[in-house]
Formats: structure tokens, sequence, C-alpha cells
């Protein structure tokens, strides 16, 4: 037995989860929020108690000393030699890694080399990965990367329709997100479908506040919604998923911006469901003004659910028909009018709501009507697990 932490590191967060492996047993989580800035928050949630802390957290290496010490307070470890082995999420993977990879002075210097793909959030991976190892120098530490469950996408589907030398000079390419999402649900979904993973074909809607969808065939993924960057895609709580290149010049010229980062960044924070409705980025605050009767709000709604039933729409023709549709994260796995309506709307492909054993939220179960050709699962999403399991599988 040994005890196994999960990292998450954003650019002033940072999340975690003790698990005692192999047995999978989750032992004590936590987040702290607000790094660097004043009155940080550090949760540490253990054996059914929650433990909050409000004071100024200056760094990542104080967040994580903090943790540390508090599993030794609450007597979850006795040192911190007890954790063996720690697994840093890193968003972007690019070309380089297909798989998760044990992290060594050369892995770190390319995740830092891949910031270029994901400006925001590698960085902060890296920092999260860098003040672990000085803490704990010895551990078996991991790189689980975001991006490498859809490095089995085939070209026709990775490509842009742009000059071929913009792929082969500069990796110019879709790569996604969210793969170890994907991934964890798609295992889930072959076992409730008691079908190998082999032989399946799913179609996976990972619905948070950020969201993507992909097409997943025998376990691989063969296409998924966001892009070159998390941006592409579905409409998400801030961000505009697809839209045309040619709005950006006409946009920037009507609101006389000179910088084109800061037309990507209204895209990235300004846009999606925030900037539709002027309520909020949150689904439930959508939906509750949408309920009271604000127009915007239930336009947002719309726009939401038309672009998930196009991209599902797109790869139920790819993959030719798809074996269950499901749904995962915040929204997907939270709220049933969404679910409804967006099958609802897609009868004619084969796939019926049961309304009763849909009225649930967070709890895994097949939530389509036994006559329903096409299935449809809830399944909570779990990728904590997932970067736990692939520090046992490459300390082996
Ligand atoms: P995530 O990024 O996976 O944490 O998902 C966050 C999104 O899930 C936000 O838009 C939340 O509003 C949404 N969400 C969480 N709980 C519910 C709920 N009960 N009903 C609708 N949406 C929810």
């Amino acid at each position: 037995m040994s005890k196994t932490i999960a990292i998450n590191a954003g650019s002033s967060s940072l999340k975690f989860t003790l698990y005692e492996m192999p047995a999978e047993e989750e032992i004590a989580s936590g987040i702290i929020e607000r790094i660097g800035l004043n009155n940080s928050i550090f949760t540490t949630k253990y054996a059914g108690e929650k433990y909050k802390v409000i004071e100024d957290i200056k760094n990542h290496e104080i967040a994580i000393q903090m943790v540390l010490d508090k599993l030794i307070e609450l007597k979850v470890i006795a040192n911190y030699e007890e954790i063996t082995g720690v697994g840093h999420r890193v968003v972007a993977g690019g070309e380089l890694f297909k798989d998760s990879a044990l992290i060594t002075d050369e892995v770190l210097a390319q995740i830092e080399s891949l910031a270029e793909f994901a400006p925001l959030h590698n960085p902060a991976n890296a920092t999260g990965i860098k003040a672990f190892k000085k803490l704990l120098p010895n551990i078996t530490s991991v790189a689980v990367f975001d991006t490498s469950f859809h490095t089995t996408m085939p070209k026709e589907n990775y490509l842009y329709s742009l000059p071929m030398e913009y792929y082969t000079d500069f990796s110019a390419r879709k790569y996604g997100a969210h793969g170890t999402s994907h991934k964890y649900v798609s295992e889930r979904a072959a076992e409730m479908l008691g079908k190998p993973l082999e032989e399946t074909k799913l179609i996976t809607c990972h619905l948070g506040n950020g969201g993507s969808i992909t097409a997943v065939k025998g376990g691989k993924s063969i296409d998924t919604s966001m892009g070159f960057t998390p941006l592409a895609g579905i409409t998400m709580g801030t961000r505009t998923g697809d839209i045309d290149a040619s709005l950006l010049p006409f946009l920037m010229n009507k609101l006389n911006i000179t910088d084109i980062n800061d037309m990507i960044y209204i895209l990235n924070n300004k846009s999606g469901l925030l900037g539709l409705s002027h309520i909020s980025s949150d689904m439930r605050d959508v939906e509750e003004a949408a309920e009271k009767g604000n127009e915007d709000a239930q336009t947002a709604l719309d726009i939401f659910y038309n672009r998930v039933q196009k991209y599902i729409g797109q790869y139920f023709a790819i993959l030719n028909g798809a074996d269950a549709i499901v749904f995962t994260a915040g929204i997907g796995e939270n709220s049933p009018e969404t679910r409804q309506i967006i099958i609802d709307g897609m009868n004619w492909f084969g796939a019926e709501i049961d309304a009763e054993a849909n009225n649930v939220r967070g709890k895994e179960r097949i939530i389509s009507t036994p006559e329903s050709k096409v299935k449809v699962l809830l399944i909570p999403t779990d990728e904590e697990i997932m970067i736990a399991r692939d520090v046992e599988r490459l300390r082996a």
C-alpha cells in the first residue's frame, strides 16, 4: 500500500486528492484558491469534515507545504515520506506526449516549452511540478496530459485546411482537451454497456464551465470539438466556441482594439453563456434567469443546446452511428433539463431519454428508455483517479 497524490495546479489555484493505492481509496482532498493574492482560501476535506483556512499564501511552494503540513496535523500521514507518488495534470502535451510520462528534467523542460500551446495553463502546471520536486524530490512524479487521449485522432480530423507547411513547420493543428475525462467516461461506458471497449462507438459530452465533445471509437479518440486551444467547439461558460475568424478584424475595427490578444481575451473570457446572457457564466444562474423570463438567458441556453446537438450530429456521422451518448462534468452531471432537451431534439437518431431515470444529479446510471437504440449514460467524471492510476502504472 502507498499513498499517491493527484495535483491540478492552475495559475492561482491548486487542487489535490490523496489516495491509498492500489486500493484507489480516496483519503483526503482539497483546494487552495487565490494563491499569490491576499486572503487565499485553503479548504481540506477529510473523514467527512471540511477544514477552511483563510490567509495570504504567496506561491505554489508554500501552498504545497501547507497541504502536506495539514495532512500531518490531521494525522492523515505521519510524515512526508508516506506519500510515494504524485501525478500532475498538464494541459498541453502537444505531439510530444502520446501518454503520461515520468517527470525528468527533460520532460519538465518540454512541458515548459509547450507553453506556446497553453499560455495560461502549462506554466502553472510546471510551477506545481517544481514546487513538489523541491519538497519531495525522491518520489515517483508523473505528468498526465489533457491532450494525450486525443493523439489517436486521424489526420483528416486534426489538420486544419491551412497551407500544409503551417502544420509541418509549426505544429499548427487540433489538439483537443479534457482527454483524461473523455477517457475515464469511455472506459466506464463500455463497462455499463457490457461490451468490450474495443467494440464500442461513443459520443462523450464533457459539459462543464469548459466543454468538449469527443467521438470515441474502440476506446480511442477520433475527433473532438476543442481545437488548437480549448477556445474552439461548443458554447462554454465564458468562451465562444467556434466562430468565423473573419469576425476578428471586423470587431477589432469596430471596438478600436489594436492588440489581437485583447480580442482573444474577449473570446475566452467575456463570451459564451456570460456574454450572451449578461447574467453569469454559471449554468445554474442562466437556467434560473431563463425560468424567470429573461429572454437573453433563454437565447444563451438555446444556443448552448444547439451547439452540443450539432457536434453530436457530426459525430454520429463520422462514427457511422454510436452505441451511446455520455454526459459528464458539472452541467452534464447535474442538469437533467440540459440532457433532456438535447436528446429530445435528436430522437431521429434513435436516442430516447427516460424522464424518470434522468431526474437525477451526479449519479452514474443509464438515463435512456429500454427501447432506446442509442443508450444515453450519465457518468460522473473522475480525472483524479485516472491521474493516480497512471502514477501506479508508470511506477511499475
Ligand atoms: P465544472 O467545470 O465541471 O465544475 O462545471 C461547472 C458548471 O456546472 C457550471 O456551469 C455550473 O453551473 C454547472 N452546474 C453545477 N451544478 C449544476 C446544477 N445543479 N444544475 C445546472 N448546472 C450545474
